[in-house]
């Protein structure tokens, strides 16, 4: 079932193609495919007539906000970088995804490797910027291969590199890979490891906007937002704006995993409901089972229940609801799945992941991990719950960085939502789902 109005014509119903508008519909190795889809036509524009205040400003009027997680306002992110006085300036894509599960940003590289270079141009127009820097995982060889085929195709036809369009703006494009180290996806730890050190985030401010790569000022956005922004500039601020809800304007990219029929990439308007993403897009749970919850943000976010299937997903009901957008990973749990269990997974994840660097992040994990592996294993105890819950708030409360900050709010959602198991564990010796296989020797 296609609904034509909708991006290029052949997005499925409820879904809306922006940032994947050309994945699966061109040769991402070949620039003429995406010429032929209006490729570099708002490179062009920009460049011949408009000023730079006058794009960040259509920028900032379309509402787009960033989708790595922050949401923090991308045209406002731009401005904030222009006004600051530099000899140089920096324009770096981050490409360094990590939630488990999550590869939204992989597609869109490896599917559409040029809307992001355009975008980058673009903003390097905007901010007084003629340098671009994508920090990528090295885990991603296809996404690599097709960014320098691409940057190569790009310089080739004069679209990077010196006097663009023969306006005068000159713009390159480099790469610079990351080891798989999940905190790099934080902007000053992948600053840190753009500069050869180690990639350990430090306080804000400064803001990589005023001080940043090479304590130059330096704007960081990740791929899926830069490979909105030429469809904003071609279609238009207001455009934009009529799709989604009040302040999360736009669609996002979910990557939909787990216990559902339909697993996969989806990009759907902000505001679309749980129910219309687990049941109309994703098919249902598999075998029929029941839908039990769906963990949204990765490590860093919180289960979403039944009671929220009719939330409206945009930036603002998650929180609310005590999970966050994140990145866009969905991993959708059924009835047979233990919330204790699912709680321990994504705490061991963060303890492989902290970078260590303050003790909240490093000892308190490593602490929470412990405590819900002796809940698993059947050993907890009730004083142990009130010592996770207390914990977990502390450890949100003076960690150095977002990861830390976050890092509990697995165990704090399960716990909000799903007590009744965290207490059965406990209290009445036993898993009620049955996944803590150790449990039963108990
Ligand atoms: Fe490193 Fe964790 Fe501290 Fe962040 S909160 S600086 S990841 S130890």
């Amino acid at each position: 079932v296609f609904d034509k109005e909708n991006g290029n014509g052949v997005a499925p119903i409820k879904q809306y193609r922006i940032a994947l508008r050309n994945c699966g519909f061109i040769d991402p190795e070949e620039i003429k495919d995406y010429i032929e889809k209006d490729g570099y036509d708002a490179l062009a524009k920009c460049l011949s007539k408009y000023t730079p205040e006058e794009v960040t400003q259509e920028v900032i009027k379309s509402g787009l906000r960033g989708r790595g997680g922050g949401g923090f306002p991308t045209g406002l992110k731009w401005e904030i970088t222009s006004k600051s006085v530099s000899d140089q300036k920096y324009v770096v894509c981050n490409a360094d995804e990590g939630d488990p599960g999550a590869f939204m940003d992989r597609s869109v590289l490896e599917g559409d490797p040029h809307s992001v270079l355009e975008a980058m141009a673009i903003c390097g127009y905007c901010i007084g910027a003629n340098k671009g820097i994508i920090y990528v995982r090295a885990e991603y060889p296809l996404a690599v291969k097709r960014l320098k085929i691409a940057i190569n195709q790009a310089k080739e036809y004069g679209l990077l590199g010196k006097n663009i369009f023969g306006t005068g703006f000159e713009f390159t494009i480099t790469i610079k890979y990351g080891a798989g180290a999940f905190i790099c996806g934080e902007e000053t730890a992948l600053i840190h490891s753009m500069e050869g050190f180690l990639g350990e985030p430090t306080l804000k401010p400064p803001f990589p906007s005023v001080s940043g790569y090479l304590k130059k000022p330096t704007n960081v956005n990740n791929v899926e937002t830069f490979a909105n922004i030429p469809a904003i500039i071609n279609k238009g601020a207001d455009w934009y704006a009529s799709i989604g809800t009040e302040k999360s304007k736009g669609t996002k990219v979910f990557a939909l995993a787990g216990k559902i029929n339909n697993v996969g990439l989806i990009e759907v308007p902000m505001g679309i409901t749980l129910r219309e993403i687990i049941y109309d897009i994703g098919g249902g749970i598999v075998n029929g089972k029941k839908f039990k919850a769906v963990q949204t943000g990765g490590p860093s976010g919180g289960c979403l229940t039944e009671k929220h299937l009719d939330l409206p997903i945009d930036f603002d009901s998650l929180t609310a609801a005590g999970s966050m957008m994140g990145s866009g990973g969905m991993i959708v749990m059924d009835e047979d799945d233990c919330m204790v269990s699912m709680a321990r997974f994504y705490l061991e994840f963060i303890v492989e992941e902290s970078c260590g660097k303050c003790a909240p992040c490093r000892i308190g994990n490593k602490r929470l991990h412990e405590m819900l592996t002796k809940l698993c294993d059947g050993k907890g105890t009730m004083e142990d719950l009130d010592l996770l819950r207390n914990l977990s708030v502390v450890v949100k409360d003076t960690s150095l960085c977002g990861l830390g900050q976050t890092s509990p709010n697995p165990i704090l959602s399960t716990m909000a939502n799903f007590y009744d198991e965290y207490y059965a564990h406990v209290a009445e010796h036993r898993c009620p789902s049955g996944q803590c296989k150790s449990f039963m020797l108990y």
